[in-house]
């Protein structure tokens, strides 16, 4: 296929913010796929590997601006200013590519979206001296043979900013109504399920469409787990007290401690293929090795997959820590063995998805939770299996609800015996429970520079919530409290400073002192209260917000949305 198709695919998608409009090109286009192009799957969201793979193409807005220079004969500074004024660095060199077109006579050559795909990926496979200017001359290649259209998308792939409306969903959608017409309404209802389920996981788009084309829901339901391949975790719900989650599960049901740690699922594919994944889907296994060595030494079994919450603790007091201090181990990939002896953790074993040859998934929870029972040699503060209580009794569900807080965890989660593990999903048969409720995670999509004090930091953060309708991120306010000036040693420090790092290379456009931010970023905020407010896209502000924790451990797709937004407000009211 050439890539001037998918060039157009993608410009007739941004064409409309309608969703089933969207879902009916995407469907036409997916129609036409052959199997030999299922990896364009992944240049659909802008990817050119499985969702899981590390190997992101990660190029700046730097190293796109001197590519495009190269590749027109216009100077940098001249990019810079064009970029300046339209704010799109797409446009800019699509643009430019525009001006060579009309000043040069030579005629480009096809470029295939294979060419494309192949020499993407030769990007993140680069390393050590002369990397930068290998990139570059890949990149200019590619714009080189460009025609304008291809110039925008492909600048847009490679700073990671398709703008084109696109998500796991949408395309999900698109696959239903490409490959199974003739199924009546129900039945692509069940059709969707199934293919959401294959996404969960594999999170593998190009394996699930080549199944999903053969229009059977039968091939569908055949797609596996696959040990060492991570898989989206099960999310929760969250009722208000035990009393309503009695309610919602019936009795009797599990109470566990709901750990303030984070996510991390195990693979034991033989003893010496361990691996631990977050709920991002990100390998860890390098910056966890304690973890590692406490599941080959405790758990028994040759191969599976366990659910868990890691906990740091603090070394001298075996006091349990709040997840901001530990989450600087998750991305630490230099002086582990340091870190770890600071800041240890402890493994808290929830579930089990796989256990030697066999998926577990639809098994009862109840017969997961006491196989992990069965597997696991409990040994505190290395690996353990999470506090937990089966029970019919109100009063002692609030016992053990205070003895975890107590204990310095956030609450309780609360599990019915008798459900399945759903990959991906957010399940009304496993519901958290915990004081504070006020509070959602969000993405900084803007800031502004401060002044004084705070002159050349970002000081003030544009949070956004996810409008899962329309797949837009819509603000719901501003935060600047929470965030320090000055950090303390040998303390997890969220600092002015520090975002100021962590944003700056996400900055998309710049106007005079504010900034539009490439939505990367998740805090958790509270707040006092959530306001009707026409000042933002979402219809609402908060009341004192603060910021209480950068979460590099969630993926963009479960922050907090539009409608728990407007669900918390109705309850507030
Ligand atoms: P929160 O911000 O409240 O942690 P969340 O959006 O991060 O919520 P939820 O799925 O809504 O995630 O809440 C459950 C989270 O709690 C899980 O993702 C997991 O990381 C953590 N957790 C801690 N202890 C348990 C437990 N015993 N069983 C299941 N999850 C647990």
């Amino acid at each position: 296929m050439l890539y001037k198709t998918l060039a157009e695919l993608y410009e007739s998608l941004s064409a409309t913010t309608k969703r089933l409009e969207k879902i009916k090109i995407l469907s036409e286009f997916l129609k036409k796929l052959s199997e030999q192009d299922r990896d364009l799957m992944y240049l659909l969201l802008g990817e050119i590997h499985p969702s899981y793979s590390e190997k992101k193409i990660g190029i700046s807005n730097q190293l796109a601006i001197k590519a495009i220079s190269k590749a027109t004969g216009m100077g940098e500074k001249r990019v810079v200013q064009e970029w300046k004024k339209i704010g799109d660095l797409g446009k800019v060199a699509e643009k430019l590519a525009e001006h060579k077109k009309q000043t040069t006579l030579h005629s480009m050559a096809s470029l295939t979206a294979k060419k494309v795909i192949d020499s993407l990926r030769k990007l993140p496979e680069l390393e050590g001296k002369g990397t930068v200017g290998k990139k570059i001359s890949i990149i200019t290649e590619l714009l080189a043979s460009a025609s304008p259209i291809e110039a925008l998308y492909l600048i847009r792939t490679l700073v990671g900013d398709l703008r084109i409306g696109i998500q796991e969903s949408t395309i999900r959608e698109a696959l239903v109504s490409a490959f199974f017409q003739e199924f009546n309404e129900e039945e692509k209802k069940e059709v969707s399920k199934a293919i959401q389920s294959a996404i969960d996981k594999t999170n593998d788009l190009a394996k699930v469409f080549e199944i999903a084309k053969k229009g059977s829901l039968k091939e569908l339901g055949k797609i596996h787990l696959e040990v060492g391949r991570p898989i989206k975790v099960m999310l929760s719900q969250k009722v208000p007290t035990i009393e309503d989650g009695f309610k919602a599960l019936g009795k009797p049901c599990a109470v566990e401690y709901k750990y303030d740690g984070f996510r991390l699922l195990i693979h034991k594919k033989s003893d010496n293929e361990i691996s631990l994944f977050t709920r991002r889907l990100e390998n860890v296994t390098k910056q966890f090795p304690e973890a590692v060595e406490y599941v080959k030494k405790y758990v028994k079994g040759k191969s599976f997959i366990l659910d868990s919450e890691a906990v740091g603790f603090d070394r001298k007091t075996k006091a349990y820590l709040p997840f901001q201090q530990i989450s600087q181990r998750i991305k630490r990939k230099y002086r582990i063995k340091e870190i770890q002896k600071e800041l240890p953790v402890e493994v808290n074993v929830f579930d089990i998805l796989y256990y030697n040859g066999k998926s577990l998934l639809n098994e009862p929870f109840e017969k997961r939770t006491s196989l992990i029972k069965k597997i696991i040699k409990n040994h505190p503060y290395r690996i353990i299996c999470a506090k937990q209580i089966i029970t019919d009794s109100e009063k002692k569900a609030e016992e053990f609800y205070k003895k975890a807080l107590a204990d310095n965890q956030e609450g309780v989660m609360m599990k019915s015996l008798s459900a399945a593990y759903q990959p991906g999903s957010r399940v009304g048969h496993m519901l958290k429970i915990k004081p504070e409720e006020r509070d959602f995670d969000l993405v900084i999509t803007g800031a502004e520079y401060g002044t004084g004090k705070r002159s050349g930091w970002l000081s003030s953060f544009i949070l956004s919530c996810f409008d899962k309708k329309t797949g837009r991120f819509l603000e719901i306010g501003k935060v600047g409290t929470g965030i320090k000036e000055k950090g303390v040693k040998g303390q997890e420090n969220l600092t002015f400073e520090r975002l100021t790092k962590i944003l700056t290379p996400l900055i998309t456009e710049e106007k005079g002192k504010t900034v539009k931010i490439k939505p990367k970023i998740i805090v958790s905020v509270t707040y006092q209260e959530i306001q009707k407010s026409p000042n933002y896209s979402s219809g609402f502000a908060l009341r004192f917000p603060r910021v209480t924790a950068l979460r590099p451990d969630k993926p963009l797709s479960e922050i907090t949305t539009l409608d728990e937004v407007k669900k918390d407000y109705e309850r507030q009211k």
